[in-house]
């Protein structure tokens, strides 16, 4: 069915159903779930062959799911190519026709729709200025920089005011100081706009700077979906925390457990966390960021949960940051604020550690 046909109601751009997709014997896609509102910039997060970009090429009907449904406002897409879905697709080579000038390049596709001259010429350079080249529009993709021919690029896709935008990997050609700029540009324009992007990357800053949802993806399946925040401060898995360069993670295993709270063995000690659904006997990693964990310069103080060497010490201006060997096993990095007055101490000391439980994340394995 045509997708321009008759509306279909939904608060959803997007939504995937169960999809899955088999290369051979690779499940490149495993029954992946999501439902994105409208005007969201989401963000699939993972390392090479997790399945983003097969999750991506499927949206826009350039693979077809083996099984399960891709709905885009409702309505089922099937076979539907992708020239008949309200989707455009923005590649990482940019893929600007070398013959054409810049004008031509974004009035392509509205020239394929039979669009008026004059109308053409109004949405180019509407687009011109959105993406900030105008005065370009004469120019040869060839006259211009990597990050013009992005902004070109973008500008192609947009002005057939897609339901969807679909990016993959757009900025990885360009050096970072350009990329940082045009992570920047892509949020602004994707605000200006208010249209859905699905933008796929393995960078997890680019991810966090630009996002309002992120499907945090590995070996085909979607471990989390939530805010970046969510994600940063949440994560639910190791794999997930890992991934978004948590530095503490620690074995641990639950001791006991009624259901909202429990408590956990790590390294020896013992620690009364929050946590849902968690069970007696379970395996877990516990995750603390470095400034969550503090340095007792008295090895015997009664806080210590735990007594360690100071391993290492970074003077970092306005931190100090240390590597801790527990005495029972595992290293853990603290970062101490300079001015903090307690808590610092010499390589090779002796020192006491602790946490603070109501900052720790518990994360399953
Ligand atoms: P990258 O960041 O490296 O592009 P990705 O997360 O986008 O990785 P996909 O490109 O979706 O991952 O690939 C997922 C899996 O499917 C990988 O194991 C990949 O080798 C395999 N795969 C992808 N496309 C094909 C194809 N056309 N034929 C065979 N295998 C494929």
């Amino acid at each position: 069915m045509d997708s321009a046909g008759a509306p279909a109601m939904s608060e959803f751009d997007v939504e995937l159903r169960e999809v899955t997709k088999h290369f051979g014997d690779v499940v490149a896609v495993d029954r992946v779930s999501l439902a994105v509102e409208r005007g969201t910039f989401l963000t699939l997060l993972g390392p090479s062959g997790c399945g983003k970009t097969t999750t991506l090429r499927m949206i826009g009907g350039f693979e077809y799911p083996d099984s399960g449904e891709i709905y885009i406002r409702g309505v089922p897409m099937g076979r539907t190519p992708p020239y008949r879905r309200d989707t455009s697709m923005v590649f990482q080579n940019y893929a600007l026709f070398p013959h054409m000038s810049v004008a031509e390049n974004i009035a392509y596709g509205l020239r394929e729709r039979k669009v008026d001259k004059a109308t053409i010429e109004r949405r180019v350079e509407e687009m011109l200025r959105l993406v900030e080249l105008e005065g370009f529009g004469k120019r040869r993709p060839r006259q211009l920089s990597g990050g013009q021919q992005q902004r070109v690029a973008l500008a192609r896709s947009l002005v057939i005011e897609p339901t969807v935008l679909l990016l993959d990997e757009p900025l990885g050609a360009l050096d970072l100081k350009l990329r940082k700029q045009m992570q920047l540009e892509l949020k602004r324009i994707q605000e200006r706009v208010g249209i859905t992007f699905i933008y796929v990357t393995h960078d997890q800053d680019e991810a966090l700077t630009m996002s309002d949802r992120i499907a945090v993806m590995n070996r085909g399946r979607v471990e989390q979906y939530g805010s970046a925040e969510e994600i940063f401060e949440r994560p639910r898995t190791r794999f997930v925390a890992d991934f978004m360069g948590a530095e503490n993670i620690l074995d641990a295993e639950v001791v006991q457990a009624d259901g909202r709270s429990a408590l956990v063995r790590v390294a020896g000690a013992q620690l009364p966390v929050r946590g849902d659904g968690l069970q007696a006997g379970q395996r877990v990693a516990l995750v603390a960021r470095p400034y969550r964990v503090k340095l007792l310069e008295d090895p015997a103080h009664q806080d210590a949960l735990w007594q360690a060497t100071v391993q290492e010490r970074v003077y970092k201006g306005s931190s100090v940051a240390y590597l801790l060997q527990l005495a029972t096993g595992p290293q853990l990095r603290a970062e101490v604020l300079v001015g903090a007055g307690d808590g610092h101490a010499e390589p090779g000391r002796q020192v006491g550690v602790a946490i603070d439980p109501t900052h720790v994340v518990i994360v399953r394995e």
